[in-house]
């Protein structure tokens, strides 16, 4: 099968072909943990994961290499940790804890690699002492900065040229600046910003460096893919490609880089600035949003149901549907399936620059086969194709294949219980009363009561 990836770099889909397809390798840009990571950054880790179930299908679990990485060094986090009067280290734990517990309920696998950008210094500062020794990078008044007039592809990937770039980027002026777009590679911290000795005295790594280093350190001078969300295109990845090329003297940094679309509110952008955001753990809690409680899983398909390039327009209504077509084939798939059973049609769909909306499409039709024409066969499709997907875990057939999903929370799994209850409404329409009760009872000791309502539907609670 030919796996065909949109390329931000060349502006097309293009057929993917590994460097080493014993060992695929991609990296991911993670978060800066300062705060609770919102549904908007949940996109990249949604997609991304759809991305590395997909290559571990087709070269095999134990040849891909997938690092994210986690940013726990930054004037943002500086500047909450004084805000909070908390220490830096107690804050970037706390959240990164927090992001962690986060994703766990929306499905994705662990990543390879989770390198902290703190634990990566030394190889920031060699790659920093090449760029200078190299001509790339001059020492100005304790910082260290990129003259980006050193590389004729600065660009290359955001594909502007020096003059457009200046006359649109907000840029920090500073008097030790040879040029306006030059960038940091490192500054000088005081004694109360963190900060580690270096040639250029004591200070800290500014944020491109850091993700440079850590995918040097992982997958080599140059790798397969990078990917990250649309707004990291420039200038975070630009300059990455920059250090990373002429630290290393390579065409390319990554051959394929791929960027999802943002996830917006009213035409714009999620975002901390904006303050338009509902932050993952909100969501999931169901602080906003009533008595209901929203699954990881629901939140996972609503980014599915659109293609990863293209923006989603957020509302709640996309919640409330995508909750019941969830429920509705998990219930469809009787607990069949398994995720290495993956119908072919499907990893084809995928393989098209990960179409999800053509994947969702298919479940559509195996749903429908598996309520039309009851099989084992067609229960398992259905079944196995949300496993894959990670729309549904089975917990025993997810650790029998080596599927390092990270433990969900202990809350009720309301798709589950939707599920049951629709199950369950089957059974009495079948007049299977005994079915009926038996999941009325797997339900009880699940801890929810349910009440059969005067114009036949069912409701249920979770019992205290
Ligand atoms: P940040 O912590 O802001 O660097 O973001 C972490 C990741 O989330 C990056 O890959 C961003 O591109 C991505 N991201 C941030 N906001 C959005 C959004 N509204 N929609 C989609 N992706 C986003
Ligand atoms: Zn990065």
């Amino acid at each position: 099968m030919t796996l065909r990836l949109y390329n931000t770099l060349t502006r097309r889909k293009e057929e993917f072909s590994p460097i080493d397809p014993a060992n695929v390798r991609m990296y991911v840009c993670g978060p800066t943990v300062y705060d609770y990571a919102h549904i908007g950054n949940a996109r990249p880790v949604i997609v991304f994961d759809v991305l590395f179930r997909l290559l571990r299908h087709l070269y095999g679990p134990e040849h891909v290499t997938y690092v994210r990485n986690i940013t726990d060094v930054d004037d943002k986090i500086n500047a909450r940790a004084k805000e909070e009067g908390v220490s830096i280290r107690e804050l970037t734990e706390r959240t990164a804890k927090q992001f962690h517990a986060d994703i766990a309920a929306l499905g994705v696998l662990t990543p390879t690699h989770e390198p902290r950008a703190t634990e990566f210094i030394g190889p920031m500062i060699e790659m920093i002492e090449i760029l200078i020794a190299k001509g790339n990078a001059y020492v100005a008044d304790g910082h260290v900065l990129f003259d980006v007039t050193s590389t004729k592809d600065y660009g290359q990937l955001s594909k502007r040229s020096l003059d457009e770039m200046v006359a649109g980027a907000r840029v920090d002026v500073a008097p030790y600046k040879r040029g306006d777009m030059d960038f940091v590679l490192w500054k000088p911290s005081d004694a109360e910003t963190p900060g580690w000795d270096s040639p250029w005295g004591c200070g800290r790594p500014g944020w491109h460096i850091e993700c440079s280093a850590m995918s040097w350190k992982h997958l080599g001078e140059v790798f397969d893919i990078h990917a990250g969300g649309i707004d990291l295109v420039f200038p975070h990845h630009e300059n990455e490609v920059a250090q990373t090329r002429c630290a290393f003297g390579h065409k390319v940094m990554a051959n394929i880089w791929m960027h999802n679309g943002f996830l917006q509110v009213e035409g714009q952008k999620m975002s901390k600035s904006l303050g338009n955001f509902v932050t993952i753990n909100e969501l999931l809690e169901a602080r906003k949003f009533g008595s209901n409680m929203w699954h990881g899983k629901v939140l996972r398909l609503a980014m599915l149901l659109t293609h990863y390039r293209q923006p989603i327009d957020w509302t709640v209504d996309r919640l409330v549907e995508t909750r019941s077509l969830l429920a509705d084939w998990i219930a469809s798939a009787k607990n069949q399936g398994d995720p290495n059973r993956v119908p072919s049609k499907l990893v084809e769909a995928l393989s098209d620059d990960l179409n999800t909306p053509s994947a969702i499409s298919i479940l559509h039709g195996l749903g429908k086969s598996a309520r039309s024409e009851p099989s084992v066969e067609n229960f398992d499709a259905l079944g196995s194709a949300l496993k894959f997907l990670g729309l549904w875990e089975s917990e025993k057939s997810d650790k029998i294949m080596g599927y390092g999903v990270e433990s969900g929370t202990d809350q009720v799994d309301p798709v589950l219980v939707d599920s049951l209850v629709a199950s369950r409404l089957e059974a009495r329409k079948a007049k299977d009363w005994k079915e009926s009760d038996r999941i009325r009872d797997e339900l009880a000791t699940m801890g929810i009561a349910i009440r059969d309502n005067k114009d036949g539907t069912t409701t249920w609670e979770v019992k205290l």
